[in-house]
């Protein structure tokens, strides 16, 4: 009989800064606390749609990863976004989209 609370430890616990590693720091935005990581771009081909100027960013260019303070463990909270929108953010607001 195998033993359950081994594998039970052993699970990610949805502690996102400890999954993407280091360098997250804790920036405030329109009242709300946002952890924030700057990426330096992959190659996974990925495109979103930044929430600054709802405009395309690819993966590959070095951007802004934010996610809600309080909305830890949950990936599908994080945004990206292009540095220079991210750090325009307080002229820029989010025009809905943005929790
Ligand atoms: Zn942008």
């Amino acid at each position: 009989m195998p033993r359950r609370n081994r594998s039970r430890r052993d699970e990610p616990r949805g502690d996102v800064s400890k999954i993407m590693g280091g360098g997250v720091r804790t920036e405030s935005y329109a009242g709300r606390t946002y952890q924030v990581r700057s990426v330096r771009g992959n190659n996974a081909g990925r495109t979103y749609v930044c929430p600054g100027c709802q405009g395309d960013l690819t993966s590959a260019v070095p951007h802004e990863v934010v996610w809600p303070d309080d909305g830890l463990g949950d990936v599908t909270d994080r945004r990206h976004w292009h540095t220079p929108c991210w750090k325009a953010r307080e002229r820029r607001p989010p025009r809905g989209s943005y929790r």
